[in-house]
């Protein structure tokens, strides 16, 4: 048995691909080649050489001397925040391109919450020559207004979508329309592991050069190649699969995934899918979601615009429910005041996302010898204003 996607596209109950039949030829395509290409030693010299040349990896393994002291163990630090771009998205927009332009597409279109995922697009489709069309409510347009300059600057159109509540949701549905009209010479890039299957599969994979530099340092710095702990925050799920991707089977290594708290799991404003998600299907994919009794998918809420998801990717939701992984709910309010320990303990500001990983730690219970590797998914100059208008009291 294995944690890790099957021959049919699910992980246990979770994923497969509930798709309208219109899809049905793009998702058939993607799924008959994404393993041919992504295995091929053309793509992978490619995909390599770009990780390192473009985007700076190897990610430093980083030993986090003060924060370890604070809380009785040996904390490592995997700097997907150092990347280009600032976060670890750029290795599945990477990895796509170079496989849409594999199956002849021109065409790239993609949708964004907080603008993040839209930017890591627009950077490869500017890096490729790649014509490229981004998808955003309306409101995130507002709220988001330099992802919006910075994806223009990179040459993408950008489509402000004004149904519903002018958010994700609404962007995703847009972006599954234009595809549907332009099968040929279009490809979809999804920013994270969810959707239709093979995307949460493929995000993955991409994603798991994270896990799998962290073996090869981890074994260099520490003489073995499995920590005690991994603990990553989710919102769709990509840098956690990344960062567990090689360790999903191992039962040496306790996996801990932080869920967006927002306000508090019973306040009505929160975006913690495991915690409160009933069986549902979202973006093509069977897995938890936030719903009310009549089935419609809530709104949810968080901090952090990132994790802000309604579902969460169906990896994660079979890691949970057969208890493979531990979830915790990180609130708003934990996650700012793991931000501003970590930069005042070791001088790195993280992204609001990543905070949430941070948040975790106190709900943890180490021994002194555990070893733990927790991914900072991204940086934080994006959420500088967010920090300043939340100061906690700090000792
Ligand atoms: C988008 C984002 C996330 C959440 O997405 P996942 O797919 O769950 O990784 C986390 N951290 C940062 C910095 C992000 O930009």
């Amino acid at each position: 048995m294995s944690y890790l996607v099957n021959e049919e596209g699910y992980y246990g109950e979770f994923g497969g691909a509930y798709i309208p039949e219109i899809l049905h030829k793009c998702v058939e395509e993607l799924r008959c080649n994404y393993l041919k290409v992504l295995q091929s030693d053309e793509f992978l010299r490619e995909f390599h050489q770009l990780l390192r040349d473009y985007v700076g990896r190897p990610s430093p393994l980083y030993l986090a001397h003060r924060l370890s002291e604070r809380y009785g163990c040996k904390i490592y630090l995997k700097r997907e925040d150092l990347n280009h771009t600032g976060a670890h998205k750029i290795n599945n927009t990477i990895g796509q391109i170079l496989l849409a332009r594999r199956m002849g597409k021109t065409r790239i279109i993609a949708e964004t919450g907080a603008g993040q995922h839209g930017v890591a697009t627009a950077t490869v489709c500017a890096l490729t020559g790649m014509e490229c069309v981004v998808y955003m409510g309306k409101t995130d347009v507002e709220r988001q207004h330099i992802n919006v300059e910075k994806m223009k600057m990179l040459g993408a159109t950008v489509v402000p979508v004004t149904s519903g509540n002018m958010t994700l949701k609404d962007a995703t549905n847009e972006a599954i329309r234009d595809w549907c009209c332009h099968p040929a010479d279009t490809y979809y890039i999804i920013g994270s592991t969810v959707g239709p299957h093979p995307y949460p599969d493929m995000v993955a994979r991409l994603q798991s050069v994270i896990s799998e530099e962290i073996k090869k340092q981890l074994l260099e710095q520490e003489g073995r190649d499995c920590p005690d702990y991994l603990m990553a925050c989710v919102g769709g799920g990509s840098n956690a699969a990344g960062t567990i991707y090689h360790y999903v089977d191992d039962p040496r290594v306790q996996i801990v995934l932080a869920e967006a708290g927002g306000k508090g799991v019973d306040s009505g404003m929160t975006a913690a899918t495991i915690a409160l998600g009933k069986m549902g299907i979202i973006h093509g994919a069977r897995t938890y979601v936030i719903q009310n009794e009549d089935g419609q998918i809530e709104e949810p809420y968080s901090i952090s615009a990132g994790l802000d998801y309604p579902g969460i990717g169906p990896m994660h939701a079979n890691l949970a429910a057969q208890k493979r992984a531990i979830v915790v709910p990180v609130n708003d309010d934990e996650a700012v005041r793991a931000a501003y320990e970590l930069t005042r303990l070791e001088g790195i500001i993280p992204a609001l996302e990543s905070a949430h990983a941070l948040g975790a730690l106190e709900k943890m219970h180490f021994r002194p010898q555990d070893v733990v590797v927790l991914t900072v998914s991204g940086r934080g100059d994006k959420d500088i204003e967010t920090y300043l208008r939340q100061v906690p009291a700090l000792p």
